[in-house]
């Protein structure tokens, strides 16, 4: 009576800059205040010299703790969101789908732009920020845990760990290559830009997507034929 397959509860793990948002809000910012040196930075970032923790830390404490306002609201003003988002946490409620979203965004605009939306706040994971000292500093309460040495600042892998394979069907949406040690955990990939060219490369099984229709398109259709 209990099948496996039909017993595991199903969770969706999602990215926030660049797939719930249409740009990545951390470029969007550094790019719009441009303080001496953010280039440099960005680049050691992306060739992986510097972690992703380390690179981001550095491109923030560039922005004086002062302009807090003007960081939050640009970073608040600038965000897109994608097509179909509210209508795929909808579905995700009529199907009794968990919703997390797991982003290395920064809480001063992840909570603010997904506010509309109604997600709990524990099911929102992001980094924090301080700005009480002379520089914006980024905190980093998310760490990974014993199975992750990358430094990730925000370690998706290990909060996917807490739902574990045998009693989920876990689901992961995203847009980077910093999604893909995520991506390889998960049972089902949805992915676009950077993420479906690394799939691509090293042949792991994903699902394109542009917008959070596509995405429901895809999991209705899956359900149809399961019936
Ligand atoms: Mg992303
Ligand atoms: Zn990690």
């Amino acid at each position: 009576m209990t099948d496996n397959h039909t017993a595991k509860k199903r969770i969706v793990f999602c990215d926030f800059d660049g797939t719930i948002t249409v740009n990545d809000n951390i470029i969007a910012i550094i790019k719009h205040f441009n303080p001496d040196g953010w280039e440099k930075i960005a680049e050691q970032t992306i060739s992986q010299e510097l972690t992703i923790k380390d690179g981001v830390g550095q491109l923030f404490r560039l922005l004086p703790a002062s302009m807090q306002k003007e960081v939050v609201d640009f970073s608040i003003s600038n965000a897109r969101i994608r097509d179909g988002f509210a209508s795929f946490l909808t579905y995700c409620k009529e199907q009794q789908i968990e919703f997390y979203v797991t982003s290395g965004g920064i809480d001063f605009f992840v909570y603010p732009i997904l506010e509309p939306y109604g997600i709990p706040s524990d099911h929102i994971y992001c980094n924090g920020s301080d700005f009480s000292g002379g520089r914006i500093e980024i905190l980093w309460p998310n760490p990974c845990d014993e199975h992750c040495s990358n430094d990730c600042g925000m370690c998706k892998t290990t909060i996917m760990r807490r739902f574990p394979a045998d009693q989920y069907e876990r689901i992961i949406i995203g847009d980077s290559v910093t999604d893909f040690e995520g991506a390889k955990l998960a049972d089902l990939v949805f992915s676009r830009s950077h993420l479906t060219v690394k799939c691509q490369e090293l042949g792991l099984p994903h699902h394109e997507y542009e917008t959070f229709h596509d995405i429901i398109q895809y999991m209705d259709a899956e359900r149809e034929t399961a019936k």
